[in-house]
């Protein structure tokens, strides 16, 4: 028989998985000897039986949890439904990972119209019996039966107005009696039933909500948005009350162990007298400062204080706690590791380390990797936040705070911009033409689009804010004029927007620069100590490379070469070349392009001295540089008719972009390109080697290579031209090229491609594309049905598939090391700043990972991370 139920004696800490983290915790506390109120758990495992079982709990679960019951009434002295001296209990659901998506608890079950009496008689206390009746009502209508608390609120506040009352603390015991009637009454015309008088029924209705909750709308986004597994499933816990809401010796509160705002050392909390369950939070009453506590109830503030410190010491690591005082005395209710700001975060686990509680590595492991990206980008003032009027919601797509003018095209962003005014972008959507514009721009908005469109990567990449999908927000470009939250706002009015919430705030809110303090440069020094992997940057602009350094970036792992042509001037000869019909119309604007080439490569040289500079020559589908307006001009530059370079640019037109002529497949139909690149690196790195005395070793990269052949021949033209280079300076330095594997063919051959290639880098945003036969484009609306369905549940874009992608990495890196032993192995794209991701190309051997600037640090401490976890488990 499978055990499905725990006391809270039997259990502990390390039972998460079966327990949840409630009801570990709970155990865990039960363990220490802490004052918790008795109770048991129903483990994750009944969950996911309810669901299998075709949503009904099985017979043995129900007996289970009956006998426990049995035990917990023994403990209390009480009866479950009795008449006289009732039990009354908090149903509680608890996932492993902490999820504000789940169900709301139920306090107060086991009332019913005659326990009620008994209880009031018991406990001397007509009022207290009433209020927790019209609680348990309220929880049990809302949460279990789905009706709108909202109803319920409004019958209270009718009775508090009527009377003038301000608080539900001043309702007297006649009050709650009517109050109770008017919520019964209501319940019964809403659901055609009386309200359930059989506590066991209205016990097991409690549960099965609970387990229902796990599969609720909410629940499964946050999941999503947290990267929780669908078949964890959620506990739930059954406890035995304590009342906070029984006078004023009496109250319920929530506090941390530190300030989880800024790590300071010091209580951090909130309390209420004669109060119950979430009324804290809920804003009834304000509460008061956890430290009044020690004048209102002075013993019961010692002992908080001390368990707060027993349960700190125990966990070795800042606790966010719950507690409910009855009649003078405390109860702990929960107990978890706080949440906090990255500031906070950095703080606590210096200090930790500083009072010899934690070691350098659990001090590093405390804090989360993601959350560093606070710390990077400018903030909004706190002070002018509050102030500021909320006028959308998007999605949070790329985090930073932007304040700046609307304007509607990237082109009329950009004149605005060499006015020197603040920029947003605001586009329905955007699309390759628009990155300078997102790149001049405090930030982008988007009325379309996910987490991963087009605008979100690229702002991520750019370390810009974005807040993307903003549906209910209407663009009329024509007019120059937008809609949202009804206000109308023209070209060149202010908004905010705050690429951390989603939130679009109208006008102006003042931002304040990133600061690094000190503890961030103490905790990332802990990093390089202990990580295995490097970390590179993808970087194509000396700005960005010069930020990465600063971040603590080893090199640049990818600049993409074409990014460079996106210039108004440089797209121009581009295009120009592109169009060329012969030698003689290419040889002018290759000579122009081969100019700005070699200056930016040099750039990037002289910034990153000794580390390794990896540059893709150009890669992306070439419509993304053919004109889509401005034909006359270039017709007139070239000497050619205007309906003559129209027909060229449509010919040029391919059906699948994406897998069409791209890549290393680009340096075959156009082998001009790739020689004006391959020279402009060269020539760049030995000016900047005879200039500086740094050992520059350029690493030449050629992407989207599927085939030996293939890359022989690419590899041909860049050695031909190189050769040409080194007898024209008559000198050689060092070089090494390689290739990306972004195919799955590439990476099953990657034991013939590596007897050309001296390197390898994942180019995973790619390769999921191609392995998965999923467009990155066009993945959000496919995606979105997939995560309702339960299909996936998570983006692999974003998050590296490590069961498919993850298997072919593998597989490449064996194979590539099979055939040349010291191959140098990396992992670019977005995956390779993803803390999940790096954990995993952490252990299966790769070299280095490759980021954009913003990303350094958050890899650098996921590669620390990544490095103990993988020791620890050996
Ligand atoms: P959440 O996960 O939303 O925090 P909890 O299960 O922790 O929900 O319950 C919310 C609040 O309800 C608790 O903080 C506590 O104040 C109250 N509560 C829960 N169980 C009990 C109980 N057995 N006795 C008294 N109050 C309880
Ligand atoms: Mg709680
Ligand atoms: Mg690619």
């Amino acid at each position: 028989m499978n055990k499905w139920t725990y006391l809270f004696e039997e259990g502990n800490a390390s039972m998460r998985d079966i327990l949840g983290g409630k009801g570990a915790n709970l155990a865990e506390m039960t363990l220490l000897g802490l004052p918790i109120p008795h109770g048991f758990t129903i483990t994750t495992e009944a969950c996911m039986d309810y669901f299998a079982y075709n949503n009904k709990i099985r017979e043995e679960i129900i007996e289970q949890t009956l006998v426990s019951l049995k035990k917990i009434e023994e403990k209390q002295g009480k009866i479950f439904g009795d008449d006289e001296n009732p039990l009354l209990v908090s149903v509680r659901s608890g996932a492993r990972a902490s999820m504000p998506g789940m169900m709301d608890t139920i306090l107060n079950l086991g009332l019913n119209d005659k326990s009620v009496k008994g209880l009031a008689k018991r406990t001397n206390n007509i009022r207290f019996a009433y209020d927790s009746y019209r609680r348990f009502i309220q929880m049990f209508s809302d949460v279990v039966m789905g009706l709108e608390k909202t109803k319920f609120e409004e019958v209270l506040s009718k009775i508090k107005k009527e009377k003038g009352l301000k608080y539900d603390s001043e309702l007297t015991e006649t009050d709650l009696k009517f109050v109770v009637s008017q919520y019964k009454r209501f319940y019964h015309e809403n659901l055609g039933v009386e309200f359930p008088q059989d506590p066991k029924e209205q016990l097991f209705l409690a549960i099965e909500a609970v387990f229902k909750s796990w599969n609720n709308k909410r629940a499964i986004f946050y999941r999503r948005m947290n990267d929780i597994p669908n078949d964890w499933g959620t506990a739930v816990n059954i406890q035995s009350m304590v009342f906070g809401n029984m006078g004023e010796t009496s109250g319920t509160g929530v506090a941390f162990t530190r300030n989880p705002a800024n790590g300071k050392n010091e209580l951090y909390g909130e309390y209420l007298i004669n109060a119950q369950g979430e009324d804290v939070v809920a804003g009834i009453r304000t509460p008061s400062p956890i430290s009044k506590l020690e004048e209102d109830l002075p013993e019961c503030y010692a002992e908080f204080k001390r368990i707060a410190k027993v349960l700190e010491n125990h966990y070795h690591d800042m606790q966010d706690m719950e507690f409910t005082i009855e009649n003078g005395k405390l109860f702990f209710l929960q107990t978890r590791n706080g949440k906090r700001t990255a500031t906070a975060a950095l703080e606590i686990a210096c200090d930790m380390f500083d009072e010899g509680m934690i070691t350098k590595e659990e001090a590093l492991l405390r804090i989360e990797a993601k959350t560093l990206d606070q710390l990077l980008h400018p903030k909004f003032d706190d002070k002018a936040l509050k102030n500021a009027e909320v006028i959308g919601q998007g999605l949070p797509a790329s985090p930073g705070a932007a304040c700046g003018k609307v304007y509607f095209t990237a082109r009329a962003a950009k004149i605005a911009k060499k006015k020197k005014e603040k920029v947003v972008l605001v586009r329905v959507e955007t699309s390759p033409e628009d990155i300078e514009g997102m790149h001049i721009a405090e930030g982008t908005l988007t009325a379309h689009g996910g987490m991963t469109s087009h605008a979100a990567v690229v702002a991520r990449g750019m370390g810009t804010t974005c807040v993307s999908g903003c549906n209910e927000c209407q663009i009329d470009e024509v007019n120059k004029v937008m809609y949202l939250g009804g206000k109308t706002i023209h070209e060149g009015d202010y908004i905010s927007l705050d690429g951390n919430t989603g939130k679009i705030y109208y006008g102006k809110v003042e931002t304040t620069p990133a600061v690094i303090a000190g503890n961030f440069g103490r905790v990332m020094s802990w990093a390089n100590e202990v990580k295995r992997l490097k970390v590179k940057t993808n970087a194509d602009t000396v700005a960005d490379a010069t930020m990465a350094k600063k971040f603590g970036a080893e090199g640049i792992g990818l600049c993409r070469s074409e990014h460079m042509f996106f210039k108004e001037d440089k797209i121009f000869a581009l295009r120009r070349m592109i169009l060329a019909r012969n030698d003689e119309e290419r040889a002018e604007p290759l000579k122009e392009l081969l100019r700005f080439q070699k200056n930016d490569f040099k750039g990037l040289f002289e910034v990153m001295g000794e580390h390794s500079v990896t540059i893709r020559l150009i890669d992306p589908p070439l419509h993304e540089f053919l004109p889509k307006d401005g034909f006359d001009k270039i017709a007139e530059a070239m000497g050619r008719d205007v309906k003559e370079v129209i027909e060229h640019c449509e010919s040029l037109h391919e059906f699948n972009p994406m897998i069409g002529n791209r890549g290393c497949r680009l340096c075959v139909t156009y082998p001009d390109i790739a020689r004006m690149q391959t020279r402009a690196i060269m020539e760049a790195a030995i000016e900047v080697k005879e200039q500086t005395n740094y050992n520059i070793i350029p690493q030449i990269m050629i992407p989207l290579v599927d085939d030996l052949t293939e890359l022989k021949f690419v590899k041909g033209i860049c050695i031909d031209e190189i050769n040409k280079v080194f007898a024209e300076q008559e000198t050689e330095i060092p070089y090494e090229i390689g290739t990306m594997i972004e195919t799955p063919r590439a990476a099953i051959l990657s034991d013939e491609i590596a007897t050309e290639a001296e390197f390898f880098s994942f180019g995973t945003n790619d390769l999921t594309q191609m392995t998965f036969g999923l467009s990155r484009d066009d993945a959000p609306r496919v995606l979105e049905a997939y995560y309702k369905n339960n299909i996936y549940e998570s983006d692999p874009f974003a998050k590296l598939d490590q069961k498919g992608v993850g298997k072919l990495i593998e597989m490449s890196v064996k194979l590539g090391h099979k055939t040349r032993p010291n191959i140098e192995t990396g992992v670019c794209g977005e995956h390779g700043g993803e803390p999940s991701s790096i954990e995993f190309v952490n252990s299966i051997g790769v070299d280095y990972v490759s980021c954009s600037p913003y990303r350094v640090p958050i890899a650098i401490l996921s590669a620390a991370q990544a490095e103990i976890k993988r020791k620890k488990m050996q």
